[in-house]
């Protein structure tokens, strides 16, 4: 089962993407955020909106995120027009902590497109719900 880390900011992979630490394909970038491809994409266009701050999770945000959280689903939505995915359509997910299947502790929102995607958001196992008890 895909279980949340703990790690502090200090060795957070996406905090040393945003801080140029690590290489990436970047999609976009400004003073908020940062855009790049998925390592293992699980589409033919899969790219990750990461706050340059970092959060932990969705879980996390404030009221003073909202701003920023605002700004990262307009970039999705502009990504997917530069990406020539919005005319056929895509998905935009955010995992949230162990059971929302989150890996990587610190936000991003996952942009998904470029062929038809599975109907069903997510499944879940009774299997997987014992085990989890
Ligand atoms: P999560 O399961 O936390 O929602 O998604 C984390 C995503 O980050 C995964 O799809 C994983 O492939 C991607 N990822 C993890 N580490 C790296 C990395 O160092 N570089 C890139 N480009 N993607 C990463
Ligand atoms: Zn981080």
């Amino acid at each position: 089962m895909k279980r949340p880390l703990k790690r502090s900011a200090k060795d957070c992979p996406f905090c040393q993407i945003a801080n140029g630490k690590l290489p990436v394909s970047q999609r976009f970038a400004d003073a908020d955020m940062i855009a790049f491809d998925d390592i293992h994409p699980h589409a033919p266009i899969h790219v990750l909106v990461v706050p340059k701050k970092h959060i932990a999770s969705l879980a996390d945000i404030t009221p003073k995120d909202k701003e920023l959280m605002g700004k990262m689903i307009y970039r999705c939505k502009e990504l997917a027009k530069k990406l020539n995915i919005a005319d056929s359509g895509y998905r935009v997910t955010v995992n949230v902590g162990k059971w929302g299947g989150q890996v990587v502790p610190h936000l991003h929102f996952h942009l998904l497109g470029g062929a038809p995607l599975t109907e069903r958001l997510s499944s879940y196992t009774e299997a997987a719900v014992l085990l989890s008890k």
